[in-house]
């Protein structure tokens, strides 16, 4: 799968399925720099940091 989450957050897919969104972010690994989104793989965001917890 190559979408994004920052673009399935334009289309709206949280209000229309939520559960497919869940497993697009849970567990959160990477940070979007750009939209502030989280998300468990890279490749799921447009500028993804990967987030580092102490
Ligand atoms: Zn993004």
């Amino acid at each position: 799968m190559s979408k994004k989450v920052c673009k399935l957050v334009k289309k709206e897919l949280p209000k229309e399925d939520i559960e497919s969104y869940i497993e697009y972010i849970l567990p959160a690994k990477y940070l979007c720099k750009k939209c502030g989104r989280t998300a468990c793989k890279e490749d799921y965001l447009c500028k993804p940091v990967k987030i580092t917890s102490k």
